[in-house]
C-alpha cells in the first residue's frame, strides 16, 4: 500500500497555533489532507484570539470550532460526538508541554511539534504521561518520513553496511545569520529567547532533527558526546552554530553539525553512515536518491519508486521514480502515519507499514535530553579541544 491509497474516512483534526503568518502550521495542514488521512475540523490558531477566529473562518472552518484559547478547545471538543480525534501543536517550544498535558489529560491523541518541551523537565512528564494514559502522541520529525530515509534505516538494519563504524549529520542553515530576531522576525524572537525557547539554540531547533535522524537510520543508542557551541550573532543569548562528538553504544561514532549561520545552506540535512561493507549518503536536496557505496566496489545510486525497496519504503512512495517527491510528501506520510497508528490502536490490531517506525512521545524526550546534555557539556570546563597546542 502506498501512503495515498487510504480509502478510510479522514480522522478529524485540531489544531493549536499555526495561525496566519506562521510558518509550520500550514506545512501541517497540507501534509494532513495530502492522503485524505485527516480533515481539519477546529483550532486555537493564534495566541491572540481574534487573530485565531479570523484565519479559521478564512479556513473555512465552523465558527463554532474556533475556540479563543486551547483550554476552551478542550472543553468545546470534549462535549462534542464528533470531537475531533487529535490535535496537532504548532506552537512555539514553552507551550508545548501545557498544551499537550491538558489534552492527553483530556483524553484525547496529540500530533506535537519538536523539540518536545523546553525543558527535560517537562518531558520526561509528559513522555510518562503518554504511557501511563495509554494515548497515542506523535512527535514531527519531518525528515524520517521521506521513503529514502526509510530505505537507509532497512539496509543497516538488515546488516547491508556492517557493523557501523561512523555517522555524520548534519543541518546547516542560512536565515539566522544576522540579528533578525532584533528586526521584527516572529520566529527568530522566541527562537532566541531561552525561556521560550529552552537552553538550546540550533541545537535545539534543528539539533533536535539530526539527532533524530542520525539514530533513526544507524540504529544506534547515544551513550555520551562532549560538544562546542558557539554564539556568533552579537546579542544573541543562545546557540547559532553546534558541533557534537558522539559515541554510540557498541563503539560506533558520530560527528553532529547543526548551524543557523551557514551562508548559502538552505535546509542541507545530510546524513552519512559509514560501515565495515559500506556506506550510504542521503542529501534533502535530493531526497530521491540514497547513495551506497561498497568496499572496494561499485557505487550506486537507489532511486526511490524502484521495485526492490523495502516495505517501509514503498509504504511512503506515492509517484513513479523521476517524478520528484519532496518535503511536503515527507511530512505527510508522518501524518498518514499517525493516522494508521491511532486507527490500529483502536482496531487492536497491529498498524501497516505506514504506521511503523513513526516518532514517539519516546523520540521527542530523547531529543530534549540530547539538547540538555549538549549545553552542560559546553558549559562544562573539561573538553578534549581545551587541550592547548605546544606550537
Ligand atoms: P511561529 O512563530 O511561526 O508560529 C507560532 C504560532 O503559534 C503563531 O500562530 C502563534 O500565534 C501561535 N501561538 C503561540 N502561542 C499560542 C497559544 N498559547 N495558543 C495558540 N496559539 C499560540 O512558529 P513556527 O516556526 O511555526 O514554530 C512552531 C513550532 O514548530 C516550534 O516548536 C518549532 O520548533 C516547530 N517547527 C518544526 C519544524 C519541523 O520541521 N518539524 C519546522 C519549523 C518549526
Amino acid at each position: 500500500m502506498t501512503a495515498n491509497s487510504t480509502s478510510q474516512k479522514p480522522l478529524r483534526l485540531g489544531m493549536v497555533g499555526g495561525g496566519n503568518g506562521a510558518y509550520i502550521g500550514n506545512i501541517h495542514r497540507i501534509a494532513a489532507r495530502q492522503d485524505r488521512a485527516w480533515t481539519l475540523v477546529a483550532g486555537a490558531f493564534d495566541v491572540d484570539a481574534a487573530r485565531g477566529h479570523a484565519f479559521a473562518i478564512s479556513e473555512g472552518l465552523d465558527p463554532a470550532r474556533s475556540y479563543d484559547d486551547f483550554k476552551a478547545m478542550i472543553a468545546g471538543e470534549s462535549a462534542r460526538e464528533d470531537r475531533i480525534d487529535a490535535v496537532a501543536i504548532c506552537t512555539p517550544n514553552f507551550t508545548h508541554f501545557p498544551i499537550a498535558k491538558a489534552f492527553l489529560e483530556a483524553g484525547f491523541d496529540v500530533i506535537c511539534e519538536k523539540p518536545l518541551t523546553a525543558t527535560l523537565e517537562d518531558a520526561v512528564a509528559l513522555e510518562t504521561l503518554v504511557r501511563n494514559s495509554g494515548r497515542f502522541m506523535g512527535v514531527t520529525y519531518t525528515y524520517s518520513g521521506y521513503p529514502m530515509i526509510h530505505e537507509a534505516k532497512h539496509m543497516v538494519a538488515t546488516g547491508q553496511l556492517g557493523k557501523i563504524r561512523t555517522v555524520q549529520v548534519e543541518y546547516p542553515l542560512e536565515w539566522m545569520a544576522t540579528a533578525i530576531e532584533m528586526e521584527g522576525n516572529a520566529q527568530a524572537a522566541w527562537r532566541t529567547d531561552p525561556k521560550k525557547n529552552g537552553r538550546g539554540g540550533s541545537i535545539g531547533d534543528i539539533g533536535t532533527h539530526a539527532y533524530h535522524l542520525a539514530g533513526f537510520v544507524s540504529g544506534l543508542k547515544l551513550q555520551s558526546l562532549t560538544a562546542d557551541l558557539a554564539t556568533f550573532v552579537d546579542g544573541r543569548a543562545l546557540d547559532d552554530n553546534a558541533h557534537v562528538m558522539l559515541r554510540y553504544e557498541g563503539g560506533a561514532r558520530g560527528l553532529l553539525w547543526s548551524s543557523q549561520v551557514a551562508l548559502g545552506s538552505s535546509n542541507g540535512v545530510r546524513l552519512r553512515v559509514f560501515g565495515e561493507k559500506a556506506s550510504l549518503t542521503w542529501f534533502q536536496e535530493q531526497p530521491n536518491e540514497l547513495v551506497h557505496a561498497r568496499l572496494n566496489g561499485r557505487t550506486e545510486i537507489i532511486k526511490r519508486g524502484a521495485d526492490d525497496l523495502s516495505e517501509g519504503a514503498k509504504a511512503r512512495t506515492r509517484t513513479p521514480p523521476g517524478h520528484p517527491e519532496g518535503y511536503l510528501e515527507a511530512f505527510a506520510n508522518l501524518y498518514a502515519g499517525f493516522a494508521e497508528a491511532i486507527r490500529a490502536k483502536r482496531e487492536g490490531r497491529e498498524p501497516t507499514a505506514i504506521g511503523h517506525d513513526i516518532p514517539t512521545a519516546y523520540d521527542g524526550l530523547k531529543g530534549v535530553a540530547f539538547v540538555e546534555a549538549v549545553v552542560d557539556s559546553s558549559l562544562a570546563s573539561d573538553q578534549p579541544w581545551l587541550t592547548p597546542l605546544a606550537v
